[in-house]
């Protein structure tokens, strides 16, 4: 069982698993504008599309102390991983984690109850049905964030204006629509962090 003040080094562990295994976690960029975000909000419920090895989700419980946190993974093994580095980073962790296992998109309608943190980090070609999915599980006041918005600067600003190549296309053209989405959607606000692969902060104040 870890102590506090020890989740930073068995962050730091599971940084570098990840690059050892070419598991895309928050890239160190986009890590401080993640931890504020968390911090800012205060979330009491927080809900995460794609654990991976469950480092932003423990990232996001030693921001918000108080909080519990659901997360859907739909690769088995990454979920086991992911299973056995929140166990070992202790009861305080492991205890606030629920964690799923199965396509997003199937296990949206399953929840109940309202998140004010929700983490869109999971298929980047399905982000417009993920923030259509989540938006019935929101509280009142809640910060939708999702990572990765600006894909490698093919999404938008200089370096965007090729047409991208076909690999790319479905996953740059539905992120620009999520961006477009979330920047119109009343009673949300959109900041744009370019930092990492991008994030997309939309607070919603109503
Ligand atoms: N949030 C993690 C990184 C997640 S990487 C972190 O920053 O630490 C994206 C993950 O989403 C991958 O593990 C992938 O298996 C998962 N994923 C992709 N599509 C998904 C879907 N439709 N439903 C659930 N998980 C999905
Ligand atoms: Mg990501």
């Amino acid at each position: 069982m870890l102590k506090m003040e020890n989740i930073d080094g068995f962050l730091r562990e599971m940084e570098r698993y990840a690059r050892e295994h070419e598991v895309p976690i928050l890239t160190e960029a986009a890590r401080p504008v993640f931890s504020q975000t968390v911090r800012r909000t205060a979330p009491l419920r927080i809900l995460e599309l794609g654990t991976a090895i469950g480092y932003s989700a423990l990232l996001a419980l030693r921001e918000s102390p108080g909080a519990s946190l659901v997360t859907i993974e739909r690769d088995a093994a990454l979920a086991e991983t992911a299973k056995a580095f929140l166990q070992r980073a202790g009861e305080n962790y492991a205890a606030r984690v629920t964690l799923l296992v199965g396509e997003a998109e199937n296990l949206l309608p399953t929840l109940s109850g309202e998140f004010d943190f929700v983490f869109i980090d999971a298929a980047k070609s399905r982000y417009p049905d993920f923030w259509l999915g989540v938006q019935s599980l929101l509280a009142p006041r809640a910060v939708v964030v999702a990572d990765n918005v600006l894909f490698r600067g093919l999404v938008e600003g200089e370096g965007s204006e090729a047409w991208p190549k076909h690999s790319y296309r479905t996953m740059v053209l539905r992120l620009r629509e999520y961006l477009r989405i979330v920047r119109t959607a009343p009673g949300f606000r959109t900041e744009v962090f370019p930092e990492g692969d991008g994030m997309a902060v939309s607070w919603r104040d109503e």
